[in-house]
């Protein structure tokens, strides 16, 4: 069988623990078996992100501005037991967080849909996908507690000597404060990316807030996503036969457990953080999570939405069997090579990788799955694979 081709290489980002073992044997048996695979390889395991004072890192962001598109496997962020387990130099930054402020990106979590294993939700029918703001509000604020009554203010000085000063509150008791910031660029790049992603999955966007609260925080976003919609993207939405519209978070959540799904709801970071979880536990599984940071110039980097499993890897480690799904891993592949097909005009490819995901699925539709799953389904009497035949179930399905 010959084996398809490929133009452009994508970036493989390499990783750690249990998904670097996981990453090797979806290679070996589900790609290269295949495609003539074309990759541009970084090796972001901790020990080479270490030897090269995480210079691979900054590397493979920047190659994946040159080509468009990667692929990462999960990495460690080293805390103080790594520092200590790895002998490493430094307490090296999250490489996700080194290679978003490079991207500048959003990133967009989706449930992957089986048979089998039913949403808790009775009426999704299509999975809803989380666009999430990664900058600021609460994770950047600055906090104060308020020993007794006085004044607090919102104080703003800038640099050409103009001066804002707002009263927040005139405390007759003691209590707390906070402070929370946004900036313009970032959530423009924010609706940016949110809106190409919709083009892109031909779906409708929802974008929801509290501006009838927050009449300046908050409207700030709503009107940002409004004008950069009307200027940019509403032709291409009409062309695409798909909406956009805004409308207050609470009024969302009550859509969102009424709604079919099969839609992207942005959220500022506080709510995508908290309503990604609901989406991802209402739906199963981490490890049946796909997810991709999409740069506001149509740049994607696709991993898993998982770690390294860290658990099942010291079990290998020690010689025992593992049951780690690799779905989550193996959708990151498809999902970069369907791109780099789409990209570079390579219908075969992209086909490909539509096969790959069928047949993953196909495995576990027939009643054999990781340990995970099998907790899950409601298939009955499920059999129990370990990773290995797994993976290997998936190949014999692939060339049926
Ligand atoms: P984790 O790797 O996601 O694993 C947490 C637990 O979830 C596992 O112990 C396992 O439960 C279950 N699980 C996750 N993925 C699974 C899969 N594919 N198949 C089966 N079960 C799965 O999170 P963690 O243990 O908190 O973190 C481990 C390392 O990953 C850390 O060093 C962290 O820094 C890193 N991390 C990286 C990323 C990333 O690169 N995107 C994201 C998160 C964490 P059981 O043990 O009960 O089976
Ligand atoms: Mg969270």
């Amino acid at each position: 069988m010959s084996r398809i081709e490929m133009k452009t290489p994508i970036v493989e980002m390499d990783g750690d623990e249990m998904t670097r073992i996981l990453w090797q044997l979806i290679k070996d048996e589900l790609l290269t078996p295949f495609i003539d695979l074309k990759t541009e390889y970084y090796d972001l395991g901790l020990k080479n992100r270490d030897e090269t004072n995480d210079r691979v890192t900054v590397d493979s962001a920047e190659a994946t501005k040159r080509l468009g598109v990667a692929v990462k496997c999960a990495t460690i962020t080293p805390n103080a037991a790594r520092v200590e387990e790895y002998k490493l130099k430094e307490m090296w930054k999250s490489p996700n967080g080194t290679i978003r402020a490079i991207l500048d990106g959003t990133v967009f979590r989706t449930p992957i849909s089986v048979k089998g294993i039913t949403p808790n939700v009775r009426t999704w029918e299509k999975p809803i996908t989380i666009a999430r703001h990664a900058y600021g509000d609460v994770y950047k604020a600055t906090e104060m507690k308020v020993p007794g009554p006085g004044k607090a203010y919102l104080l703003f000085e800038g640099e050409d000597g103009e001066v804002k000063k707002e009263l927040i509150h005139d405390f007759k008791s003691a209590g707390i404060l906070q402070g929370q910031h946004n900036l313009i660029p970032s959530i423009e790049s924010f609706a940016r990316s949110c809106f190409t992603y919709a083009l892109d999955m031909k779906e409708d966007l929802w974008f929801a807030a509290k501006d009838t609260i927050s009449k300046q925080y908050d409207h700030t976003f709503k009107d940002i996503f409004q004008e950069i919609f009307d200027a940019e993207y509403k032709a291409k939405f009409e062309e695409a036969g798909i909406t956009y519209f805004y409308t207050l978070i609470d009024d969302a959540v009550a859509r969102v457990m009424k709604g079919k799904g099969g839609f992207i709801w942005a959220c500022k970071n506080y709510d995508g953080d908290v309503m990604s979880d609901m989406i991802s536990s209402a739906a199963g599984s981490l490890a049946m999570m796909t997810s991709v940071l999409v740069s506001p110039a149509g740049i994607y980097e696709y991993e898993a939405a998982h770690g390294t499993v860290q658990r099942h890897y010291y079990k290998h480690l020690a010689g025992e069997e593992t049951s780690t799904n690799s779905i989550a891993t193996i959708f990151a592949w498809t999902g970069a090579l369907r791109k780099r097909g789409e990209l570079d005009n390579l219908p075969e490819l992209s086909a490909f990788a539509d096969r790959l995901e069928k047949a993953s699925l196909s495995v576990i539709e027939s009643g054999r799955m990781t340990k995970d799953l099998a907790l899950l389904t409601e298939l009955e009497n499920p059999v129990v694979l370990n990773s290995q035949d797994f993976i290997k179930a998936i190949r014999a399905e692939l060339e049926k």
